[in-house]
């Protein structure tokens, strides 16, 4: 059968002639697993990162022997997995670019074949599809009356993101793609309401005219850049939720500021604060934590200038950073 290796390890952004298509054996079918002739191979953009053994933690194939990793629908040819027969149409995100793999059960999921066309499974049924409903509906909930914003719209995620957002109620979704093609591409085929071209001139202007009203929910796909900007025109209590940053895959550094990459591979959640919001919470905060400062059990720093002639120094001291504890100026 055939397959496709690294033709060397990796130092930069894959290109083709990085790839060999080489002759290898069939796999043997591991003990309760399957072997399968691959009908569909899904090409996703971690699988640059992780050539690069930058995904995850997850080690990059070895050149010249391992099949470049990749979720794949395919076809059961010999099962030693309780379940799945001969014939079984199957999806498994532990594939490869190969004409056959072996998966371990684990990674089996049988598919279904009349629910949709067999590469759908790569697709919008696939991970991507699950990735942008997760966003939508896991994460940013979604529901009547929201305003969508995404980038790298006219792909498998983004496309899915509006798409699921609008049949979950959102009044409005605005995509971002490069070039009138793809912009075409959403709002035709996908139905998104406007998508804007980011490579043509004047587009920050163009997107503040497909947002009368400000985004209440934005999925981020591409950059941090894309986020700030995004960021500046979400609503108060907006939520955005940070998928991928395919632009900065690739980079020798992150970008200066908040390291966005961490944020999604720690699935950390951010919150803006503002404490405005809960003052009508203030006795529920004393009654909490004033027995702690009675019993010592929360301890006090207090950096303390005394008279009001002492006060300018102080602050001084507060706004270079030179205080120890909470700075403040007594008239007693
Ligand atoms: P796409 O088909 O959307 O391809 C990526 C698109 O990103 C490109 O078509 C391009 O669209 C845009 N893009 C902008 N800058 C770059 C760049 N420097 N290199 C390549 N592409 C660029 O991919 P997917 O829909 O599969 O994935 C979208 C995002 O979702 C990616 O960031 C991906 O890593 C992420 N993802 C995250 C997952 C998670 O678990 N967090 C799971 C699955 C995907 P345009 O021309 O419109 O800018």
């Amino acid at each position: 059968m055939k397959q496709v290796v690294l033709r060397h390890a990796l130092a930069a952004r894959p290109v083709a002639g990085d790839f060999d298509v080489v002759g290898a054996a069939v796999p043997d079918c591991p003990d309760g697993g399957v072997v399968a002739r691959v009908l569909h191979i899904s090409l996703d953009p971690y699988v640059g990162s992780r050539l690069r053994g930058r995904h995850m933690g997850e080690p990059p194939p070895a050149p010249g022997i391992d099949p470049i990793p990749g979720a794949v629908v395919a076809e059961v040819v010999v099962s030693r997995l309780p379940g799945i027969a001969e014939g079984d149409v199957v999806q498994s995100m532990e594939g490869g670019w190969a004409e056959f793999v072996a998966l371990p059960g684990e990674h089996v999921r049988r598919i279904d074949p009349a629910v949709a066309p067999l590469s759908a499974h790569a697709g919008v049924l696939g991970m991507p599809g699950l990735t942008a409903w997760a966003g939508i509906t896991q994460l940013a909930a979604v529901g009547p009356g929201d305003i969508v914003l995404v980038d790298a719209a006219a792909g498998a995620v983004g496309g899915t993101v509006g798409q699921i957002a609008r049949l979950k109620g959102a009044a409005r979704v605005v995509g971002i793609a490069g070039g009138p093609d793809k912009c075409a591409l959403v709002t035709g085929s996908y139905g998104f309401d406007a998508c804007i071209d980011y490579k043509a001139e004047g587009w920050h202007d163009a997107l503040t005219a497909a947002l009368p009203e400000p985004p209440t929910v934005h999925f981020e796909n591409v950059s941090t850049a894309m986020a700030s900007m995004a960021l500046a025109r979400l609503r108060p209590y907006g939520r955005m939720v940070l998928c991928g940053l395919v632009d900065q895959y690739h980079a020798d550094t992150p970008p200066p500021g908040l390291n966005a990459g961490l944020i999604v591979g720690k699935r950390a959640q951010v919150c803006g604060l503002v404490v405005y919001d809960f003052y009508d919470r203030w006795d529920i905060f004393l009654a909490d934590v004033a027995p702690w400062v009675a019993s010592g059990a929360l301890g006090i720093a207090e950096d303390v200038a005394h008279g009001l002639d002492a006060a300018p120094a102080l602050f001084e001291r507060l706004m270079e950073g030179r205080n120890i504890g909470k700075a403040l100026v007594s008239l007693v």
